[in-house]
């Protein structure tokens, strides 16, 4: 079968006339090209970025979206015409087409890939659709003759078309059959045939917030730091396109950013335009939803990964239909098909899952938004307690207009931080995974029946087993990494690939028997927990106790509601909680992210230790936290017990500097993995190789293994790639491989990732 639009036998190419690019079956996964068709005469002039049409491709018809026109045809084919519009289909907003265009260029994806980006989430998968239920309209003139000639003849349909006056003529199906018995089936078809019942079919929209009650809350009085934030916010916002300034709000936790970015929505609805508020998934809870509803009810539509399929479908075609005003939602919530933004704001916008790992593009929400944002004249709001480096430093060079809340709301204090020297610990003789700061802390909390949440950055029981003789530590049969041990389930479990293994008992390496469990989990820290409170209740959460749907909502609840007293977890916990009656916070090892081999290591730490920090006093009572480590001297701890920012940002922006990293240089990743490890040795060579001999004018770092060098059974090795102005960096890459048509590719079985500002390497 014929893959190209172009085939011979088309009309032919007159002098001045039109070509355009259309993606054809942008629905499917791997239809990564674009192909270029003619205008018909009666199309000439008329057609829009963003409109669906129906394109001849091979012998067969498809539908394709039109992206814009094509300077010229292809040489040497005869093409094919456009063979219609497709009215029926809402177009996408042009400037969204134009979007797409940007993210393709910028994260070195295909077109049609970025294109994806844009259509209903699940219904990019063809069988999500509009939900429509059937429905009975009565259609008898006089329905009290009707009945009484029925009469007992047939009493059942009698009983229908009585039950059908009642409700007012109209009824769903469903509550026919919930109201007068499964049986009513039979004497509904009959009343269709005789015509007195008509059927149609009504859409039904999935409701993410069905059978919840908002109630409408009215907006606090600011204080004087929110308000002064505000009226920047407000000049930003009417000042005109080409001279507004985004703006970054550097607040504190509990100083009311919140609040703030509900004040700037509504300013920006009385202008007549949408907003679009990002949230990091994890901090999409119920509570944070509310907080949009009370203030905005129905004018709201979310955008996350928790909704069933056929909601965010519904919840997406409402944007585009112009029946809401505002989407808060994740990352993808940033191609939100409005027509008219007028505001982005980006909570807590050093968040790394506002990166895309895969597909392709790798794209980086906050740079998107940024670019939305200059495409459609929109204002674009950052928000963070943490600022990411990349984004201080844009504001400290005057591109970002700085906004800063240094107080909580009521000026509550911020809570006192304590770095626990844990080598001291095991000096004194305690070899517990608690410091005895943390024990005497935690016995005042419960006795004072307050809160405490204990954080670590690690699942499971041991992190690893490692053998006394030999030294080797048990990994993952396809993974460079260590397994993790449960006690839950009690086998070893690997966090890159799911796989599991049952603990041996003998090295697999040396035979040896002298096995050792070391490091602690979260579930570790738990039983710890219990042990030494047994009268304290505990709850844990994690990735494996947040399997199942609304797990993450039923823990939070409990603990809002006081059934726990101590809740463990990872990551999950550090975001956006808002308990008032926490008043101890401890963080179980700070180590584990400090000794990640990765430039952003100590950025991830100060921003984990502050995050965590700030969950604690956030009511009526201060609050304190313990940060047990191995490395209190760390400039990133102590900027961070003192919430220090500033201080963090002095001493890291000198080492960027120094390493050329971030936000003085842009990196390109380029990761090749196979299963045979030569072959894609060779294929990295060959890659580096074509870079050279391409002319890339920045650095070119490796090949090398990468840092996870086997994942999955496949081995990995990479290249870094950094310059300064990544524009030209991603059209020479884009160029070096162009040029070269797949001879780099020694291997057809070795894959090639590209990241394009990678978060970690
Ligand atoms: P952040 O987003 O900076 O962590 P929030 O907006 O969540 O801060 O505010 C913290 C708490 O203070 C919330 O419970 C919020 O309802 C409350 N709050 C915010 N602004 C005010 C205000 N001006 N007056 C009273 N309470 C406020
Ligand atoms: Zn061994
Ligand atoms: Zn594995």
């Amino acid at each position: 079968r014929e893959r190209d639009g172009m085939g011979a036998g088309g009309p032919r190419v007159e002098a001045g006339a039109e070509f355009a690019q259309v993606a054809v079956d942008v629905t499917a996964e791997g239809t990564d090209k674009l192909f270029t068709y003619l205008v018909p005469r009666s199309l000439a002039g008329r057609l829009q970025p963003g409109q669906w049409v129906r394109v001849p491709f091979g012998h067969q018809r498809m539908v394709g979206l039109y992206v814009g026109p094509a300077e010229r045809a292809p040489e040497g084919v005869a093409l094919k015409e456009i063979a219609g519009l497709l009215p029926e289909i809402p177009p996408i907003p042009a400037p969204l087409v134009q979007l797409a265009r940007w993210t393709a260029d910028r994260y070195l994806s295909t077109f049609p890939a970025a294109l994806r980006l844009l259509l209903p989430p699940e219904a990019r998968r063809q069988e999500v659709r509009t939900l429509t239920i059937t429905s009975y309209r009565l259609n008898v003139d006089d329905v009290e003759a009707l009945v009484e000639q029925l009469g007992r003849r047939a009493p059942r349909q009698a009983e229908l078309l009585t039950y059908m006056a009642r409700v007012g003529g109209e009824a769903e199906r469903a509550q026919v059959l919930a109201d007068l018995g499964e049986s009513i089936a039979g004497p509904i078809k009959v009343a269709l045939e005789k015509g007195w019942l008509v059927a149609g079919r009504v859409a039904r929209r999935r409701d993410p917030f069905a059978g919840e009650q908002v109630i409408p809350t009215p907006p606090p009085v600011l204080t004087p730091e929110q308000q002064q934030a505000l009226d920047s916010i407000r000049q930003e916002l009417i000042a005109p396109p080409g001279f507004r300034q985004p703006v970054l709000i550097h607040g504190v936790t509990g100083s009311g950013k919140t609040e703030l970015y509900l004040r700037a929505i509504a300013m920006v609805r009385e202008m007549g335009r949408n907003a679009i508020c990002l949230v990091p998934e994890i901090s999409l809870t119920p509570q944070m939803i509310q907080r949009f509803r009370a203030r905005f009810g129905g004018e709201v539509a979310v955008l996350h990964s928790a909704l069933s399929a056929g909601e965010k479908f519904d919840e997406w075609q409402r944007i585009r239909r112009g029946e809401v005003s505002i989407v808060v939602g994740a990352r993808s919530a940033v191609f939100a098909p409005f027509e008219n933004v007028g505001l982005i704001i980006i909570d807590e916008e050093h968040e790394q899952s506002y990166k895309q790992e895969s597909p392709p593009p790798a794209y980086h929400a906050r740079e998107v938004a940024a670019e939305r944002a200059r495409l459609e004249g929109a204002l674009l709001v950052l928000g963070s307690a943490t600022p990411a480096l990349e984004s201080f430093h844009l504001a400290r060079t005057g591109v970002y207009r700085l906004v800063s809340l240094d107080h909580r709301v009521d000026d509550r204090p911020m809570p006192s931080v304590t770095l626990v020297d844990m080598r001291e610990e095991l000096r004194a003789g305690n070899r517990s995974i608690f410091s005895r700061a943390l024990v005497e802390a935690l016995d005042q909390t419960l006795a004072a029946r307050e809160q405490a949440i204990l954080f670590l950055n690690r699942r499971g029981y041991n992190t690893f087993i490692l053998c006394r003789t030999c030294g080797e530590a048990i990994q993952c049969v396809s993974c460079a990494v260590a397994m993790t041990y449960h006690l839950g389930d009690d086998h070893l479990a690997c966090h890159y690939c799911d796989h599991t293994a049952p603990v041996p008992t003998v090295c697999p390496k040396c035979g040896s028997k002298a096995i050792r469990h070391l490091g602690a989990g979260t579930e570790r820290v738990e039983e710890e927990l219990r042990r030494l409170y047994p009268g304290a209740r505990v709850a844990r959460m994690d990735v494996d106790t947040t399997r199942r749907k609304g797990s993450h909502a039923a823990i939070l609840k409990r603990f809002a509601n006081r059934e726990v007293d101590v809740l463990v977890g990872t990551q999950m916990i550090t975001k956006g909680l808002d308990f008032p009656d926490v008043t101890l916070v401890g963080v179980v090892l700070a180590d584990t992210s400090l000794n990640l081999p990765d430039f952003r290591a100590a950025e991830r730490t100060f921003q984990l230790v502050t995050q965590v920090a700030g969950r604690a006093g956030r009511g009526e009572r201060p609050g304190r936290v313990i940060v047990q480590t191995y490395q209190p001297d760390h400039a990133s701890l102590l900027a961070a017990a003192e919430h220090d920012y500033h201080r963090f940002f002095a001493e890291e922006v000198k080492f960027r500097e120094q390493l050329d990293y971030p936000p003085f240089a842009h990196m390109i990743h380029l990761v090749l993995s196979g299963e045979e490890e030569a072959a894609v040795i060779e294929t990295a060579r060959a890659v580096h190789q074509l870079l050279v001999s391409g002319g890339f004018s920045g650095q070119i770092l490796g090949p090398a293994p990468a840092p996870l060098a086997k994942l999955r059974g496949r081995y990995r090795h990479h290249l870094v790639l950094k310059g300064t102005d990544i524009g030209t960096m991603t059209a020479e890459v884009r160029a070096a491989f162009a040029a070269r048509r797949g001879t780099w590719r020694k291997s057809r079985s070795v894959a090639l990732s590209v990241d394009v500002d990678p978060m970690s390497i």
